[in-house]
């Protein structure tokens, strides 16, 4: 028994993982229930750092040092289970099973659960930042116990990703789920990042009239603004990228259907359960929705839309910078209703998840790494029982600022006919949380009217009913 860690599941975040490990001067004991592919990655990489092959469960089990550490990288769900059945029996107290695959929190939290009872720490940690991202510095987000943490922690600081300033992007998030549900938010919040570039790119070709290549150049220069991070830089790459076949930008050439694993819904999901406003990223994911019904799309190619009026060369480029803020601004609601969400399930579950050390992990490694979370790190570090991101000073700022450009940027789309569910969705949660009063006064009658609901009045305490059918006076319910 000489292994620091062993990794079960050697696909590629797996494979990379033991990779990173071993690197990072720890011996990897690897295993695979395909045990060629174990075999593989030693033949293959054996040079990189210290690896120890095991063929059986039972070899891999005896290969780790205790108390063991033993992270599964497998296909999330089923898979998942079958080899914690696998493994548990073969384990003692004190030992500790990673899952770092996608789990459901709620899954995590069983798992725990169950495997608590047997003395075993289970630890759901979310991984970050794909096939690379694993290899070179993921984004790390580990639940379960902090006595767990404690014998973790140090490792996985090791292999995480470094932040500009240099600190790992990994920390303790919480108890039993708290990591997977980080995870599952940093997912939802990725799908509404790409949604509002999405909608960007589609308003700087429609309206403005810029050819994918001139739009790469403007997602460059964003790229070196405040909108700094991964997935603009991509953004810029994947547009400036020409299809050999062809020679058409590839952007137009790949089938405008955008696919989906399932982290982004659970986002949504999870939120209605919660009652969290997640408005942005549930647009995020009913425009991929959108977008895969063909038939629906076929079948409506012919319904009446505006005249499209092109912009002067000019207007483009004072469009474009418009563009800019209402990207920023939509960017700042979308990470406002993310962060939202994990305080609500931080609350729900009693898992005390400190949000600046969220955005400071995120702030390497991951999808959505960027600039920004450092700004969104600061806010929380200054406040950390900041109820909504957009309470912030420097936030509320900026979005002030950016808001005449970002109704204009919308006034734009529904008049050229050019869908923006991102910016829309993130813009009308802005007016409503601005608004002195909102019509649910209004339906707070008609629930009243139709089903004797009862409401609160402005003026008093208690709760009322109005007699509609009857002679329209109000008795105290
Ligand atoms: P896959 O999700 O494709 O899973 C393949 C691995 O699971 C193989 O090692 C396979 O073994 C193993 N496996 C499947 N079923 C079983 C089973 N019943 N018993 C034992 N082993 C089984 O691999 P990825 O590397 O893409 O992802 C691993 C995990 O990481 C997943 O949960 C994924 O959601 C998550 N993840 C993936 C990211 C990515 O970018 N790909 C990013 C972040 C997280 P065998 O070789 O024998 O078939």
């Amino acid at each position: 028994s000489s292994a620091q860690i062993g990794v079960t599941g050697l696909a590629v975040m797996g494979r990379n993982l033991a990779r990173n490990f071993a690197r990072n001067g720890f011996t990897v004991a690897v295993h695979n229930r395909t045990a060629a592919k174990a075999r593989a990655l030693v033949d293959e990489f054996g040079d990189e750092g210290e690896f120890v092959y095991t063929e059986t469960a039972k070899d891999f089990v005896a290969a780790l040092e205790r108390p063991r550490r033993l992270v599964v990288m497998v296909k999330a769900g089923e898979p998942t289970d079958a080899v914690i059945k696998e493994f548990a029996p073969l384990l003692e107290p004190g030992d500790m099973i990673v899952d770092g695959g996608n789990a459901h929190f709620a899954d995590t939290r069983r798992r725990e659960r169950e495997l608590r009872e047997l003395g075993i720490h289970f630890v759901g940690t979310g991984v970050s930042g794909g096939e690379e991202g694993a290899l070179n510095g993921p984004s790390i987000m580990p639940g379960g116990s902090a006595e767990s943490y404690a014998a973790l922690g140090p490792m996985l600081e090791k292999i995480s990703a470094k932040a500009a300033d240099g600190s790992p992007c990994t920390a303790h998030i919480g108890p039993d789920g708290a990591g997977h549900f980080v995870k599952m938010v940093h997912n939802g919040i990725e799908y509404a990042d790409m949604q509002l570039i999405a909608e960007a790119y589609q308003l700087l070709r429609e309206v403005a009239g810029y050819s994918p290549a001139e739009i790469a150049d403007i997602f460059r220069t964003w790229n070196r603004g405040r909108l700094d991070s991964y997935l603009i830089e991509i953004t810029a790459e994947v547009l400036a990228h020409v299809d050999a076949a062809t020679g058409k930008p590839f952007v137009d050439v790949v089938a405008d259907r955008a696919e989906q694993k399932g982290t982004g819904r659970w986002t949504v999901q999870i939120a209605l359960d919660l009652g969290v406003p997640v408005s942005g990223i549930a647009e995020a994911v009913f425009a991929r929705s959108v977008s895969g019904h063909t038939e629906l799309r076929a079948a409506s190619r012919d319904l009446a839309g505006p005249v499209a009026e092109p912009l002067s060369k000019e207007a483009a480029a004072a469009f474009a910078d418009r563009v800019e803020q209402a990207l920023y601004a939509s960017k700042i609601v979308s990470y406002t209703q993310g962060f939202h969400e994990i305080a609500a399930g931080s609350a729900e579950y009693g898992w005390d998840i400190d949000l600046g050390a969220v955005a400071s992990i995120w702030r390497g490694g991951c999808i959505i790494r960027a600039a920004f979370l450092d700004r969104i790190r600061a806010a929380y570090d200054a406040r950390a029982d900041l109820p909504s991101l957009l309470a912030d000073e420097g936030f509320a700022r900026e979005i002030g600022a950016a808001q005449d450009d970002w109704r204009a940027v919308l006034v734009a789309a529904t008049q050229q006919g050019v869908p923006a569910p991102g910016f829309a969705a993130a813009l009308a949660y802005y007016d409503a949380l601005r608004a002195e009063r909102l019509p649910a006064a209004l339906t707070q009658g008609q629930r009243d009217y139709f089903g004797a609901h009862t409401y609160r009045r402005t003026d008093r305490e208690g709760s009322f009913h109005t007699l509609w059918g009857g002679d329209r006076s109000e008795v105290e319910a």
